[in-house]
């Protein structure tokens, strides 16, 4: 069965999402416009032919360019060069969304800044499955991707986000994951609910569940395997900074009372009633 269809595109940049795991999780939509865009580009050309070849894409003649960020302005040029003689041009990361912690970043703002189409076929990225799936809150969330690998500027960049407001997020690499936990227990707190999502849509999904200090201990000594997210729960009132406290009731001011709005977020942050109801009088709440 042919699942895709040749559509006529319009000129511009497609950021194309593709699987993080399953490869039948790519969108009817993405295969449209992989079938069909002038010029096919990918972070890593393997990997978008194999996808290609799963869903019985044809090539058509069609060469993969390789683009990275880094892959220097040569190869830039020609996809702008391409978006510049009118074609439509397919750009594919690796796995997941484009510039989710991926390159596209300098393509998609010369694209942007030369006035040509930028748009999207949406699907998959690990950041959005892994918050599906954790049970912690999801009103908001700080995406911080990837922290520094060694210890010293990890523990700074946990540091400047222990205030952070929503669910923490971060990608990590199984290798760390255990040394990123116990800092992340020391910076934050150990009792912060945590979750370590692993392999998301693969065979070996698993989302573990416990507090920072519960999980690096289980981590520790474990040979972790695979594709990793970590989410931790937002901080409590005596670790959220006045910042974080402030934005979250300005939110809720848009919904509720200041009396309602101050009771919830006592309750929730454990933070003193009066003092987010003063701060709820100085933004305006009534
Ligand atoms: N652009 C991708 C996206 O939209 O999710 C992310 C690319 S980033 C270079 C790769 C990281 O994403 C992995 O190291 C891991 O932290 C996370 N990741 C990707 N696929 C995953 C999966 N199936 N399960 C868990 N984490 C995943």
């Amino acid at each position: 069965m042919v699942n895709h269809k040749e559509v006529e595109l319009a000129a511009g940049l497609y950021l194309v999402a593709t699987p993080i795991g399953t490869a039948r999780d790519i969108t009817l939509r993405a295969l449209d416009v992989l079938a069909s865009a002038d010029v096919l580009a990918a972070e890593d050309t393997r990997s978008l032919r194999k996808l290609m070849e799963i869903h019985g894409v044809p090539l058509g003649g069609r060469r993969i360019v390789a683009y990275h960020d880094h892959s220097g302005k040569g190869a830039r040029a020609r996809l702008l060069a391409a978006l510049g003689d009118g074609q439509s041009v397919a750009y594919a990361s690796e796995a997941g969304t484009p510039m989710i912690a991926d390159p596209g970043y300098h393509l998609v703002r010369e694209a942007q800044q030369a006035g040509y189409l930028v748009t999207s076929a949406p699907g998959p990225s690990a950041v959005i499955t892994a918050l599906t799936l954790g049970g912690l809150p999801t009103d908001r969330f700080t995406f911080a991707g990837f922290l520094p690998n060694a210890g010293g500027a990890r523990k700074k960049a946990l540091e400047a986000l222990r205030g952070a407001a929503g669910t923490l997020v971060f990608y990590e690499s199984p290798k760390r994951v255990g040394a990123m936990l116990s800092d992340a227990a020391e910076i934050l707190g150990e009792g912060r609910a945590a979750r370590v999502c692993r392999e998301l849509t693969k065979r070996f999904e698993e989302v573990r569940c416990g507090t920072l200090a519960e999980l690096a201990a289980q981590m520790k000594d474990e040979a972790v395997k695979g594709e990793i997210v970590v989410l931790i729960e937002e901080g409590r009132a005596a670790e959220m900074s006045d910042e974080a406290l402030r934005l979250r009731l300005a939110q809720m001011l848009e919904t509720m009372s200041l009396r309602d709005a101050a009771d919830t977020l006592a309750a929730e942050t454990g933070a003193k009633r009066r003092r987010i109801y003063q701060m709820g009088l100085e933004i305006g709440g009534r």
